[in-house]
């Protein structure tokens, strides 16, 4: 499979927290869809895209009480 990034490594990939700005740490691995929380205010975001790295606050998990 050819390799779309062109032979440029990204490591320590990080973003900026919607909530709080900080920047999160993404693993260079990281797929969009992916949840990573935030270390300084702890939100759940999801990962919304890789190039540039981009993060939404993740919708609450419903709790689901069985059916
Ligand atoms: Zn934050």
């Amino acid at each position: 499979m050819p390799n779309a990034e062109g032979g440029l490594t990204v490591a320590g990939l990080t973003a900026a927290c919607p909530e709080c700005d900080a920047q999160v740490a993404i693993g260079d691995d990281a797929e969009v869809g992916e949840i990573v929380s935030c270390t300084e205010c702890g939100a759940d975001l999801e990962i919304r895209g890789l190039t540039p790295a981009r993060l939404e606050v993740a919708p609450p998990e419903e709790e689901d009480w069985g059916e």
